[in-house]
């Protein structure tokens, strides 16, 4: 399904974004909700599902990551994956419901001695007829292309929060890195998923901030994952925010950056990814009016708790939304 009815805009300017998120809340929502019901069809929902492919052990310093080798977790790294395993996880994703499989390694880079298995796996999900999702971390320009030949649909990238607050966050890459390696996606022909996380003690200006640099990309993602951070004990971020629980965000700060997100990237998936699990199903269901038009399904996500099959089957049902089929998302354009 095309639709043609709203404008792709990349010169967002900050002041247009920071006007947005100063709305009032019920006109910001109602706005959400107009131009949501003007690009997808109103009432459904994506599902995918996310498997960690290789956990943890990983060299990168992500302030919130529990698969941070800097990180205090306890969390035991494993080898990358089988791909024989990793298409029977498929398979059980695809019975129930999901029609896009996101694959997960812990890695600030993949290994060329990696790629063989990488493309066996996407190989192996595409013929199943499921859309194949990577996210293996910095990619050089031929990995890219490697992963385009073999069929991949999304590969995830996420800028996490805003260019300025990104070095208190991580400090073994930048964020012009970040940005290196979405170009070699796109350039590559990969449609590319790219959001970040709120919650992590950033201010409303970070979050104008983050909204902005995914708004300005070159092209919109075509997915959009906004999580809220999951604190983990043991993580940089996890410890601060036992410490100063009120930095994290509420529901309805989190509903207004959905919402913005969803006015500035009308053809894009906005998707719910993890802190879902904690939100109240009026919250959830708040973010479906703003726009919110994706989810992962499941009971983890990688590593963090996800709300599980039987709640979101549940939840659906009260809200009238139905499950969307493949076919059913939206052509992303050029942003003219
Ligand atoms: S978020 Fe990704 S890159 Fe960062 S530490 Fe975790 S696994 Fe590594």
């Amino acid at each position: 399904m095309t639709f043609e009815s709203s404008p792709v805009r990349t010169d967002w300017t900050r002041d247009e974004i920071a006007a947005l998120f100063d709305l009032p809340f019920t006109e910001l929502v109602f706005r959400a909700a107009e131009v949501h019901r003007a690009n997808h069809p109103a009432n459904q929902v994506q599902r995918s599902t996310l498997l960690s492919i290789k956990t943890g052990g990983c060299p990168e310093d992500c302030g919130y990551c529990s698969q941070s080798a800097h990180a205090d977790t306890g969390l035991k790294a494993t080898k990358l994956m089988d791909p024989r395993a990793v298409l029977q996880a498929a398979a059980q994703a695809k019975d129930h419901g999901s029609t896009r499989f996101c694959m997960g390694a812990a890695w600030r880079n993949p290994k060329d001695r990696d790629m063989p298995a990488i493309v066996e796996m996407v190989k192996g999900v595409r013929a199943m007829g499921m859309e194949t999702c990577m996210t293996l971390g910095m990619l050089t320009d031929a990995q890219a292309k490697t992963l385009a030949d073999a069929g991949l649909d999304y590969y995830n990238h996420n800028i996490d929060t805003s260019p300025e607050r990104y070095g208190e966050v991580i400090t073994t890459r930048s964020f012009e890195e970040r940005l290196e390696t979405l170009e070699h996606v796109r350039e590559a022909g990969i449609n590319v998923c790219c959001g970040g996380i709120v919650g992590m003690g950033e201010t409303r200006g970070d979050r104008v901030g983050f909204i902005h640099a995914l708004a300005t990309l070159p092209v919109h993602p075509g997915s959009v994952p906004v999580n809220a951070l999951v604190p983990v004990k043991g993580t940089v971020l996890g410890d601060m925010l036992a410490d100063t629980p009120l930095a994290m965000i509420d529901d309805i700060e989190f509903v207004r950056t959905v919402a913005v997100a969803r006015i500035t990237m009308p053809r894009s998936m906005v998707r719910l990814s993890a802190g879902r699990e904690s939100m109240s199903d009026a919250t959830q269901a708040l973010c479906f009016l703003a726009g919110a038009n994706s989810i992962f399904t499941g009971d983890k996500l990688l590593t963090a708790g996800n709300a599980g099959d039987d709640k979101d089957a549940a939840l659906f049902a009260r809200l009238g939304i139905t499950p969307m089929a493949a076919e059913c998302k939206v052509e992303l354009e050029a942003a003219e």
